[in-house]
């Protein structure tokens, strides 16, 4: 009997040796298209500028990003290139920032056009673009397919509705949206970095800014329009507010 019982236990052993060995990997969540680093080149400016090496740390985190997080369509079809172009657009402000995650972030949703703050997509008021969610949608972010594409293949502006989104979750790391990036931005900065920022907001409100009058929304919706120009159009945003370039490279530009 006792012989029995401990072939059972060396068997049972033995299985649980075979799961633990054998358990099932972390699955990559989007499937990433075989031509990623084609269309990269093709629609991504800031990719198609990086040197070799820059864009294989390029294509690197981009590959971790899309391995943790879930992307839906809502009513949309999701495509590869949204795929590619969702990716690009996490990467491209955390670009120089080490060992940047996304922690909070789980799932983007994709909505064919723009939504209202309900999320839905019917109602009267349709014009939000993008949206990080609070609440119990907390983990989730909300793009609109048209806002996401139009945001790369029109180079002639500095709009990047993706881009916009992903700065507010970077707002948002530090615990408080308040337009200032307290985990990136050296803590005797932060006065300067509110009072630009209050500066150019009154600029807007006169007329006197070329940053999208949204930006005089509040501080967080000015940070977030301002790193859209600053990621699309770097050498017009530097001439244009040298100030505010010279900080927005202390927070975003760090080799
Ligand atoms: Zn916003």
């Amino acid at each position: 009997m006792i012989a029995v019982l401990k072939i059972f236990v060396v068997l049972l052993l033995i299985i649980l040796l075979i799961l633990f060995v054998y358990r099932p990997k972390r699955k990559q969540l989007v499937m990433l298209p075989e031509n990623y680093k084609d269309l990269l080149q093709d629609y991504v400016r800031f990719y198609a500028q990086l040197d070799e090496e820059g864009k294989a740390r390029f294509e690197k985190r981009f590959e971790k990003f899309l391995g943790a997080v879930k992307i839906t369509g809502a009513n949309a079809d999701v495509e590869d290139l949204d795929r590619v172009l969702i990716g690009a657009a996490a990467i491209i402000p955390v670009f120089y920032i080490r060992d940047w995650e996304y922690v909070h972030l789980r799932e983007i949703l994709v909505y064919p056009g723009n939504f209202n703050q309900d999320f839905e997509q019917h109602g009267r008021d349709r014009l939000v673009t993008g949206m990080v969610g609070t609440g119990a949608m907390q983990n989730v972010m909300i793009l609109s397919k048209w806002e996401l594409r139009q945001g790369f293949i029109n180079s002639q502006n500095n709009h990047n509705t993706a881009v916009h989104e992903f700065v507010h979750l970077i707002d948002k790391m530090d615990g408080v949206f308040d337009g200032v990036p307290e985990i990136l931005l050296e803590r005797k900065l932060v006065p300067e970095w509110k009072r630009l920022l209050e500066l150019e907001i009154d600029r807007i409100r006169r007329g006197e800014s070329d940053i999208d009058p949204y930006g005089a929304t509040n501080a967080v919706e000015c940070f977030a329009v301002m790193a859209e120009y600053f990621f699309e159009q770097r050498e017009n945003f530097s001439q244009h507010h040298p100030e505010l370039a010279g900080m927005m490279e202390q927070v975003f530009i760090r080799k």
